[in-house]
């Protein structure tokens, strides 16, 4: 019966499944999970698979094309966060992704998000509601312009980071050797991430094009080429 169901249709019905597996346990789902979840025989599972990879609805691992690396914003590996809720532990993804789990995720109130700053090695942890930005004087630096993300995606995840304070961000890109990206507040991140992945969770989904992305991040406060937009 499946051969009556068009490709996108099993690839977006795998989608979802990824979604709910990643929400629901933290951890990637493995092809074979999502085949009892779905209904599909893994070989076609595997396929939607690679489909979701191309359209950057999903990243899997370079070798192991089995394991799903990313979901956005849900992460299997760890690329500096932890987000913590009530029974579930998450990997979260860069600091954007991190802030933005709470809100695809109704049946928590909050979430713990936690890391260190990548130049003094000082932790940070932030209670991250719906509701509003949580406080803190820390900064987000993300060292990858927005229309490079996808040249390396899961290094630009690595290098969307919380630091404690403008200095340590300067202090970290020179002994990195690396070129200042965009430094934001908590509360520029929060409002970022607030509905940036929306509907993502639920079945139709279609990722922003590129002028409605650039309107999304005009509209939250982000400026300049590095997010699309006009100096
Ligand atoms: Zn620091
Ligand atoms: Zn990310």
């Amino acid at each position: 019966m499946n051969d009556a169901v068009p490709e996108a249709a099993k690839a977006e019905q795998v989608r979802v499944a990824v979604y709910a597996h990643f929400a629901r346990t933290g951890l990637a789902p493995s092809p074979a999970g999502l085949a009892d979840r779905t209904g599909l025989p893994v070989a076609e599972v595997r396929a939607a698979l690679e489909a979701l990879h191309e359209h950057r609805d999903v990243v899997l691992d370079a070798a192991d094309r089995d394991l799903i690396l990313m979901a956005h914003p849900f992460a299997s590996v760890p690329l500096g966060f932890s987000v913590m809720g009530a029974r579930t532990l998450w990997w979260g993804g860069c600091a954007w992704d991190s802030f933005a789990v709470p809100h695809l995720l109704g049946e928590e109130r909050d979430v713990l998000v936690a890391t260190r700053c990548p130049a003094c090695d000082a932790p940070h942890a932030w209670v991250v509601t719906r509701d509003g930005p949580p406080d803190g004087g820390q900064v987000a630096h993300f060292l990858t312009p927005v229309h490079r993300i996808w040249d390396d995606v899961v290094h630009a995840c690595a290098n969307q980071r919380l630091f404690c304070s403008t200095d340590c961000v300067h202090a970290w890109l020179g002994a990195t050797g690396q070129t200042r990206g965009y430094l934001m507040d908590l509360g520029t991140l929060w409002r970022l991430a607030r509905d940036w992945y929306a509907g993502r969770m639920e079945p139709g989904y279609t990722r922003r094009d590129p002028t409605s992305a650039a309107a999304y991040f005009a509209g939250v406060g982000l400026h300049g080429r590095f997010w699309g937009l006009d100096d």
